[in-house]
């Protein structure tokens, strides 16, 4: 029973199995990645978000630490 390449369906080539070329194994990675088998397309932040998140986990961690330590002190 042949396994059909599922972005062409020409017949799988071993190497390469289920896709008949690297290229078409590619190209099913690309679908996979840009969400077109039901992977929740979120939006990937963009870097200044990632950035400004990072600040604010990194803030909220030295506030919290600031706090406990001068807690019962002051
Ligand atoms: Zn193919």
């Amino acid at each position: 029973m042949a396994v059909q390449c599922p972005t062409c369906s020409k017949p799988a080539e071993k190497p390469h199995s289920p896709f008949c070329s690297r290229r078409c194994a590619q190209a099913d990675l690309g679908r996979w990645f840009s969400g077109q088998y039901g992977v929740p397309s979120a939006e990937d932040p963009d870097s200044a978000d990632l950035e400004a998140l990072e600040e604010a986990i990194a803030e909220a961690l030295e506030n919290g630490t600031v706090i406990k330590g001068s807690f019962g002190r002051q």
